[in-house]
Order: structure tokens, then C-alpha cells, then sequence
């Protein structure tokens, strides 16, 4: 049996089964390639769900991680640390915003936001006690805590983990209308992706998010933008929200490549005036905020400014849509996305997507199915017009007619 197998084999008897991974063992990454233990090369075309932006082991995230490692990895926030405030700094000066509150995975930050939200409600819009309602959109993700899946509509994510958290109301998305319509004076907040990436590389219409960001103002509701998966240059600016005017968030979680994908580190942005409803003992996290996830999350932001990576994802994002397009082939139905977030949608009588995302792994490319019929590509953003060609044509032999 091959040493690969044994891994797989290994894994499978002791690791719940809560995924279905391609049948690939990696064991080193650099840019964006990975290898596999019998040593052949792939082009990372998922980055890890957009956690490696900056590309696999950057060599100034890891650098810094090691220096930082050295010092000192954790304070806890009982105490101060010197790597907090600088990292916290930086965010913030990118997004806009004027504070923010470190988390370490995704699902934690959204769970702040919420946190965040209703306190919120009720301190300072004055909604009364247990009241607070916020509304979620379908096919949303943000991520598998029970409040997160409280607010999904989706049954394979919901089914058997009840009785969920209360105090969501679902509409549909990019429906501002249906938004009108679902807001009552217990509103608190909306919290949406502004591209929805685990559905499928949903877009929504071009003016979508101004629209909402103008109802959710007139309505004294809090705009809470899900950005973890779109957000530092992912779809060719630093933040989604940008694509479109005056619709900046009240809150913008931020997560996945905040750290490059080295560390878990994710965040909530917000207004001093949202965040002073965080006063101390009320929200924590043991490991939020440590030196050594600051020290690397403030490498990996200074990564994506240093080397204009959103800027390379807009363009590079629209040299690769404008090539799948010029791809002959009735397999495909559509396809779209910003920058270099891009899903191919195939026609459903192919059964899923799965089966050519296996083909692509055997011809050296690793893309991952998104909702049974989509291929989303999304390799790292320092990936260059020569390793596009390649990676299209890749993806050409496999849908051609
Ligand atoms: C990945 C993701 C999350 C969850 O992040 P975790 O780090 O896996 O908890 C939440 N929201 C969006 C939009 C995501 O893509």
C-alpha cells in the first residue's frame, strides 16, 4: 500500500468524518504550490477557502512568526502585550474603522458581531430585554457554531443540532425589498456576505449593497458585512464593500487571510460607539489578541499592501474571467465573480461538480466543489498571468465538448 494510502487510511479511522477531502495528502506549500507525498506538484487553486491570499508560507508572515515565537506567543488579555495594539492599529487604518476586537477562527468573530449587535439593541437603540431580532439572508454561511447555523438555511448544516438560537428572520438575498419589508422596531441588525462564496460565488446586482447599507441606515439597524472569506483583496480590493459607494459597514468581520492562513486569527471592525458596548468581562477569548497571532496577522496585512494584492487580484481576477470565457463547452452554464474569486457553474444533468474537480487534481490543480455544481477558483493572489494561462488550460482540457 502506498504510504499515501496509509495516511488516508490512518486519518479516516481516527478523524471524524465531517469532511470529504480529494484523495491527496499535502505536505509542503510554498506560493501557490503544494505537494503531495509522493512529491507531485499541484496549483492551489481554493488557498485554503481564501485564508492563503499571500500565498502558502510567505517567507515575511513566517519570518515574523518565528521572531514572535521566540519572545512571546501568549498573555492572555489579563495582561497587556506589545504586538496587539500595532496589528489592531494597522486593521484599522485599512478598513476604516475606528476599533476593533480580535478573535481567533471565523465563526468566533461572527458570533462577537452578534454579541456585538444586540448589546447594542438594547444599550443604546433601546430595543427591550430578549427583543432583539436580526436578519440573515439564504444560502448564507457564516460558519458551524449553533448561533452561525442558526442563521443558515440550510438543511444539511441544520439537521440534528437543534433547538437552534432564536432571534433570526430569513429573507432572500439581493431583495432589498423583502429587506424593507422584514425590518420592525426590533430590528437590530443585517448580516450578510457581500458576495455569498460557500453558495456558490453568488453576485449580487451592482448596487445591491448601497441600497441596503441606505435602509439599514434610515432604519437605525446595524450593516454588519461578513467579509471573512472576500475580504483583504480577494475580489480586487482590499474589501468587498468597496465595489460600491457609501457601503461601508457598522461592522466588518474579517478573518481567513488576516493571518495568511499561519495562525487562526480573525477580527471584528467597528465604530467607537458600537464597540463601547464592550466593557470589560463581558466578551473574551483566551487566545484572542496573543503576540504571536498579532505578530503574524500585522506580517500578512503588510504582505497584502507591499505587494498591491488587491490590486493584482483585480486585474489578474478579470485577465482569468475574460479566458474562461472564451472556453467552448456546454458544460457550462456560468460564470462569475470579482477579482480572483470565480465560481464555474456546470449544468446540473452532470451530476456535481466533484467529478471534475478530481479530473482537475490529476492534471496538477486543486479546486474544491461548492454547492454540489460549482468550481470555485480562487488561487493565491500572487499568482502570476503565466501560471493563469496554464491553470486555464488545465480547466479547458477538462470542460471542453
Ligand atoms: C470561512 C467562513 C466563516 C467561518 O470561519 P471559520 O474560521 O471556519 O470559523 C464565516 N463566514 C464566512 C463568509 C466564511 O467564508
Amino acid at each position: 500500500m502506498s504510504l499515501q494510502q496509509q495516511i488516508i487510511d490512518q486519518t479516516n479511522s481516527r478523524s471524524a468524518h465531517n469532511y470529504n477531502p480529494l484523495p491527496i495528502v499535502l505536505t509542503k506549500g510554498r506560493g501557490i504550490w503544494v505537494w503531495d507525498t509522493e512529491g507531485n506538484k499541484y496549483l492551489d487553486c481554493l488557498s485554503a477557502y481564501s485564508a492563503v491570499n499571500q500565498g502558502h508560507c510567505h517567507p515575511k508572515i513566517i519570518a515574523a512568526m518565528m521572531e514572535q515565537a521566540e519572545k512571546i506567543t501568549l498573555t492572555s488579555r489579563a495582561f497587556h502585550n506589545d504586538q496587539m495594539g500595532k496589528f489592531l492599529d494597522k486593521l484599522c487604518h485599512m478598513a476604516r474603522m475606528d476599533m476593533a476586537l480580535p478573535m481567533n477562527t471565523g465563526a468566533e468573530a461572527v458570533e462577537t458581531a452578534i454579541k456585538a449587535a444586540r448589546k447594542w439593541g438594547y444599550e443604546i437603540k433601546g430595543v427591550k430585554d430578549n427583543k432583539a431580532e436580526i436578519i440573515v439572508v439564504k444560502n448564507n454561511f457564516h460558519g458551524r457554531t449553533i448561533t452561525a447555523i442558526s442563521m443558515s438555511s440550510e438543511a444539511e448544516y441544520r439537521n440534528n443540532f437543534g433547538p437552534f438560537t432564536d432571534g433570526f428572520k430569513l429573507i432572500d438575498y439581493n431583495d432589498t425589498t423583502a429587506l424593507e419589508k422584514a425590518i420592525t422596531s426590533n430590528t437590530v441588525a443585517l448580516i450578510m456576505e457581500p458576495i455569498q462564496g460557500e453558495a456558490g460565488i453568488i453576485v449580487p446586482d451592482h448596487d445591491y449593497l448601497t441600497r441596503t447599507k441606505k435602509i439599514c441606515t434610515e432604519n437605525n439597524i446595524l450593516f454588519i458585512l461578513d467579509e471573512i472569506q472576500t475580504g483583504l483583496g480577494r475580489t480586487g480590493k482590499l474589501f468587498c464593500f468597496q465595489h460600491e459607494k457609501n457601503a461601508s459597514p457598522d461592522i466588518l468581520i474579517v478573518g481567513k487571510a488576516l493571518s495568511g492562513g499561519v495562525y487562526p486569527v480573525s477580527a471584528i471592525l467597528a465604530s467607537k460607539e458600537i464597540m463601547d458596548v464592550f466593557t470589560p468581562g463581558i466578551h473574551g477569548s483566551t487566545f484572542g489578541g496573543n503576540p504571536l497571532g498579532a505578530a503574524i496577522g500585522l506580517a500578512a496585512l503588510n504582505v497584502i499592501l507591499d505587494e498591491n494584492l488587491a490590486e493584482r487580484s483585480h486585474i489578474l481576477g478579470d485577465y482569468l474571467l475574460r479566458k474562461l470565457e472564451l472556453i467552448q463547452s456546454n458544460k457550462i452554464i456560468e460564470i462569475r465573480g470579482k477579482g480572483l474569486f470565480i465560481g464555474i457553474e456546470l449544468d446540473k444533468s452532470l451530476g456535481g461538480a466533484r467529478a471534475y474537480c478530481e479530473a482537475l487534481m490529476k492534471k496538477g490543480l486543486l479546486c474544491k466543489e461548492t454547492h454540489d455544481h460549482v468550481i470555485r477558483l480562487a488561487p493565491p493572489l500572487i499568482i502570476d498571468k503565466q501560471d493563469i494561462d496554464w491553470m486555464v488550460d488545465q480547466i479547458a482540457d477538462v470542460l471542453k465538448d
